[in-house]
């Protein structure tokens, strides 16, 4: 059995991983994807003290760091169940076998919802982008639209106005859902255009990057296009917390509710990074979170457990 098992092998899972084993405990990762979103993910720019690097490269730099230590990585395994038990806690993988620990850090992360258009998966990173903290500055000057009018899309919206030239924001019904005080900044601004009713059908691109965008207006049925040279999609961050419902408890987003140490509902059982109520999801943040865990939990053997 592990001392902590580490379920996620992105920016959270791997800070853990390396925080577990400088504790001289047993430590073990499982993992669909060693590396997370950031495998998707081109320029990282905010990551501090690196001034850049791409996410393929940070993802080696994560697992090479990991490999460093004694760490047993399960890669390409997807945790299916998770079982409190009072001496060890059982995590059941979707190839049949069971690993027992006593601790657990969750750190699944999230994905971000798409609008499942052509164009979309195309040039993603080539002009579509779902972070704005991350890829704003890249639109210096230019021309975006931002997909969705909840609070993350009028947020981004906002955000981006201080930092591109225009911003058209796209959402599909007939009013926006952000809170009243977002709605009353983002109509303030001079440089923002709102369109509601409209159903983005296709991002269009040049073969190399986006150049413009259709939607249909759902009160006439027609499509109309707008120029630009990016895209945010912004209609939702889904937590990877299916397989968890009913055991630790998740917000009415599904995402792991945790404390101030990391700690879940469930005794032994604590989380980190995207997956978790803490906000703002951003690889520095999750890489703080996922050490905090890892010594939550190692906090948690020196009370409880005696060999
Ligand atoms: P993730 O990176 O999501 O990792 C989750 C891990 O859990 C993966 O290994 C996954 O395979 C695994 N997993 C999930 N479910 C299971 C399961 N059931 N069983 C086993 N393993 C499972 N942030 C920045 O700070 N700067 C940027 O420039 C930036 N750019 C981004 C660009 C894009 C396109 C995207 C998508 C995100 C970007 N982000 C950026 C956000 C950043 O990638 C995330 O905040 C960060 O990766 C979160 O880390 P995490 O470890 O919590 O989760």
């Amino acid at each position: 059995a592990f001392d902590v098992l580490i379920v996620g092998g992105g920016p959270a899972g791997a800070a853990a991983a390396i925080y577990a084993a400088r504790k001289g405990i047993r430590t073990g990762v499982v993992a669909e994807r060693f590396g997370g979103q950031v495998l998707d993910t081109l320029a990282i720019e905010n990551f501090v003290s690196v001034k850049e690097t791409e996410g393929p490269q940070f993802a080696t730099a994560l697992e090479q760091h990991v490999k460093q230590y004694d760490v047993d990585i399960m890669d390409v395994e997807r945790a299916t169940e998770l079982v409190p038990g009072a001496k060890h806690i059982e995590i059941k993988l979707a190839n049949g076998a069971t690993l027992k620990s006593k601790t657990i850090v969750l750190a699944t992360g999230a994905r971000w919802r798409e609008i499942n258009v052509p164009g979309e998966r195309e040039y993603r990173n080539h002009g579509v982008a779902y972070c704005p903290h991350c890829d704003g500055p890249l639109f210096k000057g230019k021309r975006v639209a931002v997909i969705g009018g909840g609070n993350s899309g009028v947020e981004a919206a906002i955000d981006l106005a201080g930092i591109v030239s225009h911003v058209t924001l796209l959402e599909f019904a007939p009013d926006l859902r952000a809170d009243a005080v977002l709605q009353r900044k983002l109509y303030s601004l001079k440089n923002v255009d709102v369109i509601t009713q409209a159903q983005t059908t296709e991002v269009q691109g040049d073969g190399k990057k986006v150049t413009g965008l259709s939607y249909k207006d759902r009160k006439t049925d027609e499509i109309k296009h707008v120029a630009l040279e990016g895209v945010f999609v912004q209609i939702g961050l889904v937590p990877n917390t299916e397989w968890l419902k009913g055991t630790v408890a998740l917000s009415k987003h599904g995402e792991i509710e945790v404390d101030a140490k990391g700690q879940t509902s469930v005794p032994g059982v604590f989380a980190a990074g995207d997956v978790t109520t803490v906000p703002y999801k951003q690889i520095v943040i999750a890489v703080g979170e996922g050490a905090k865990a890892a010594l939550s939990a190692f906090d948690h053997l020196i009370r409880t457990s005696i060999d």
